[in-house]
């Protein structure tokens, strides 16, 4: 004999029961009961219905008018015309009924358990009915069972206790002297000995198809449901989850009660004291195999050590804590025996070794019950001030992973706390099972979906990671960034395992948001366009509050307001890479700040760009450092702009022209002051002596420039008009350095602590003469390099290399 379950949501309406029915009638099938749930969703409404009821709120009626037609819908669907009349009346005489005891709860403006259980057991009644029925219609004999009849409990209504002597004497009565070998049977419910009825807890359908497989020594249990069988997460949270082929029990059953809805927690034991194999298949993909749970040796059929990630979304901790609970002995059983008593259901529980606090974790709905017990129990210690009242801190969920093959495998808490750690996720509380099968976390219930993917990430998808990047600055460059990024998303998949998702860009008008695949880029411009503003602070909000993993954002502006920001997100343990130089190049506090977060909460924070475009200046200077050199001395010309400008400028045609030309090429700053008159440079350097350990500020460096003073007011416009009349002062520096065979550079060094910008004479033996375009060249003079300096030379400035070194930045977060 076979037992099969269906739940809800594989008879959520008539077009689903007509799938369930083609799975019923098939050979293998012919001698088997089928349990079934209520219809997708009616357990809750008619919770609702009681629960209204109870409050004296009319609607009542309308939740039981609406629950009826969904019902004779199913029936009007599924049943021909000429067989449907016994089927409704008898739906509709349940529902007379129902209204009745809802009717009941109104007037008294009361709900029991008993009675809430009375009025949930029609959620099952009325779907068994209807299968059975049409079944009947299709000529597939079968006989429907009350399981009240069958399966006897206490009268712990809402969540009883099953006689299993008792039961599993009468389904064998009941089934070896029936004449039929198809049962249709409702799950969840039951009666106790007064004939009450009552239910096995939210989500006992499975549980009572275990019942029935255990008692009848079935050759094995099916539970269907709407997912290819246990899956190694959620998938409704982690779309990359996997089924699990083949489980044991004992991993199973830590799974399901650490969260994984798929099964009811209670349902493996009476099959796996029988030795009964459980599948888990799936209604709308019935030929896939889904996932088998037996007696199961680990490791023979699977890499992975770990078997599956679960979580349970809202608990409390509960803390004991105080001097005197230490070296007496009894507390931990006093505290157990208050909580079981309220039928408190203790999750996870962990003691520190100094003995002085206890602290549990339990479902969320049951910490106010929990308190008030534990209170009362130690009042006398809480009189004494031996103990704390108990600490309740809400809002947490737990994640756990599970696999029979932890056991004295090392390293597995250590990846898994080191994988939350680097996203941000704070740990409030850790257990482990003496059995190793389990370790789980309490963390924040912010951070559940996120921890819960994360983990997935480090321990299944060995395959890839996911990045999710935030731009902020799409013009010339972001724009560039993001066309690259389009182009190299298959090969980045393909060829380093990563999987490179936008999931936000945003310039000064527009934000574009989209967390769940990432942004389309195919037309990202026309959706940036569409999209409406968010206050920069607002953005910053969200971005936290999206909590996706390995979490980027990157600064594509020259935005002072967008510079300020990335203490918050580092502190969130978002990475950020900027071509954005003002941060890097702000107050040495704020600079060695923003390390300083980057360090504690392993969030990356990484400005390649601020130097040199793409040249490898700023990661050759840290492998340096990092690898125990000194540097003794920095020379370099940094200015893509004033390079550009000294290399065209000829005395011929007007200075003014030549930086004309450095703007619309892209090469300047938007005020071209900053470039020309040396600030620019002066970031530069001064970045370049931070990250060699200097503390520096921008006052502590000389500039030795060379616009003349009243271009610096004004206008932009104004500085072209001023740079003209000032023609004849450009070309005399033209000429007094032409006269040398020299030519001019815009040169900035750093030694001994200090740091100077200053136009210089540059003769031909220079390394700095033979620079052209819009070239930087940087020279390290090191311990390790003190004659010959190591040099890092080429294009300095320009979009496309600039986007392209912030894409290598972003690809060094993956790291
Ligand atoms: P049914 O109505 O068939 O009893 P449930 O809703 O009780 O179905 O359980 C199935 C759901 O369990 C799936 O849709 C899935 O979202 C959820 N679930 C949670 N964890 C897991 C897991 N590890 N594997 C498979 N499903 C899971
Ligand atoms: N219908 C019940 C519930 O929703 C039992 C079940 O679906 O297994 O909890
Ligand atoms: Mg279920």
């Amino acid at each position: 004999m076979k037992i099969l379950k269906f739940g809800g949501s594989s008879v959520a309406n008539a077009e689903n029961i007509k799938k369930v029915v083609s799975i019923i009638n098939q050979p293998e099938y012919n001698n088997t009961i089928v349990v079934v749930s209520a219809f997708a969703g009616v357990t809750d409404q008619l919770i609702s219905t009681g629960t209204q009821a109870a409050k004296g709120d009319e609607v009542y009626k309308e939740t039981l008018l609406a629950l009826e037609k969904k019902h004779i819908d199913a029936a009007k669907n599924l049943l021909p015309v000429a067989t449907q009349s016994s089927c409704l009346s008898s739906i509709k005489q349940q529902f007379n009924e129902l209204e009745d005891i809802c009717e009941g709860v109104f007037r008294l403006g009361e709900l029991s358990n008993r009675t809430q259980d009375r009025i949930i057991s029609f959620g099952e009644l009325l779907s068994s009915k209807i299968i059975a029925a049409y079944l009947q219609s299709m000529h597939i004999a079968n006989e429907w069972i009350d399981s009240r009849e069958l399966i006897k409990t206490n009268s712990n209504f809402g969540f009883a206790t099953v006689d299993f002597a008792l039961t599993n004497q009468l389904i064998v009565e009941k089934i070896k002297t029936a004449a039929n070998s198809l049962f249709i049977v409702p799950g969840f419910i039951a009666s106790d000995t007064e004939k009450h009825t009552t239910t096995l807890g939210r989500g006992g359908s499975d549980y009572t198809a275990s019942i029935y497989a255990a008692a009848l020594d079935a050759q094995d249990l099916e539970i269907w449901t709407d997912v290819t069988g246990m899956m190694t997460a959620d998938p409704r949270w982690v779309p990359n989850a996997r089924t699990i082929q083949h489980i044991s029990y004992r991993e199973a059953m830590e799974l399901s009660h650490f969260g994984a809805k798929v099964i009811y927690p209670p349902t493996i034991q009476p099959a796996m004291q029988k030795g009964i194999s459980i599948w888990v298949k799936n209604t709308f993909a019935p030929a896939e195999a889904g996932t088998l749970i037996e007696h199961h040796v680990a490791g023979n059929d699977r890499s992975e050590i770990i078997t599956g990630i679960s979580s349970i979304n809202q608990v409390s901790l509960l803390s004991l804590e105080g001097s005197g609970m230490i070296g007496i002995p009894g507390f931990s059983k006093r505290l157990f025996e208050a909580l079981a008593s309220q039928h408190v259901n203790v999750i996870l529980i962990t003691q520190s070794s100094s003995e002085h606090s206890i602290c549990v974790a339990v479902n969320a709905t049951e910490a106010h019950k929990a308190k008030a017990i534990v209170d009362e129990t130690f009042d006398i210690e809480l009189q004494s001030g031996k103990l704390d009242p108990l600490k309740v801190e809400n809002g947490l969920s737990i994640i756990a992973l599970v696999g029979d093959k932890m056991q004295s495998h090392p390293g597995i808490a250590g990846k898994m706390f080191s994988a939350l750690g680097r996203n941000g996720i704070n740990i409030r509380a850790i257990a482990q099972g003496s059995s190793e099968r389990n370790i789980s976390a309490v963390v924040s219930f912010n951070d559940i979906k996120k921890a819960v993917n994360v983990l997935h990430e480090a321990f299944f998808e060995t395959s890839y990671k996911q990045l999710n990047v935030f731009i902020i600055g799409a013009g010339n460059v972001g724009g560039k960034l993001i066309e690259q990024i389009k182009k190299q998303q298959d090969y980045l998949l393909q060829h380093l395992n990563l999987q490179l998702r936008i999931t936000g860009i945003a310039n000064s008008k527009q934000v574009l948001l989209n967390e769940e695949g990432g942004i389309d880029l195919s037309n990202w411009k026309e959706a940036l366009q569409k999209s409406s503003a968010i206050p920069l602070n607002d953005l910053v909000e969200t971005i936290i509050n999206k909590n996706l993993r390995n979490s980027v954002f990157v600064d594509v502006t020259a935005n002072a307001q967008v510079a300020s920001v990335y203490d918050k997100l580092l502190a969130k343990s978002i990475s950020v890479v900027a071509c954005n130089k003002i941060a890097a190049s702000s107050s040495y506090e704020n600079y060695k700040k923003l390390k300083s977060l980057a360090k504690e909460f392993n969030a990356p924070y990484l400005f390649e760009t601020n130097v040199g475009a793409s040249l490898p200046v700023i990661g050759t200077l840290n492998d340096l450092i990092r690898s125990g050199d000194q540097v003794n001395k920095i020379q370099a010309v940094l200015s893509g702009t004033l390079n550009f400008v000294f290399n065209h400028y000829d005395g011929k045609k007007l200075f003014a022209e030549v930086v004309k030309d450095a703007q619309n090429e892209g090469y300047t700053e938007p005020d071209p002051r900053l470039d020309l008159g040396g600030t620019d440079v002066m970031r530069k350097i001064m970045i370049l002596a931070r990250e060699a350990g200097e503390k520096i500020e921008m006052e502590d460096i000389s500039n030795n420039g060379f616009l003349p003073a009243s271009c610096f007011n004004g206008s932009v416009a104004d500085f072209y008009t001023e740079m003209e009349k000032h023609e004849a002062h450009f070309k005399a520096l033209y000429e007094a350095a032409a006269k040398e065979n020299c030519k001019l550079k815009f040169v900035a060094s750093f030694e001994n602590g200090k740091a100077s910008v200053g136009l210089q004479h540059i003769p031909t033996n220079s390394d700095f003469y033979h620079l052209y375009g819009k070239d930087n060249i940087v020279l390290f003079y090191t311990q390790r390099y003190p004659e010959q300096p190591l040099v890092v030379k080429g294009a300095g400035a320009g979009a496309d290399v600039t986007a392209s070194g912030i894409f290598a930045d972003i690809i060094r977060v993956a790291r």
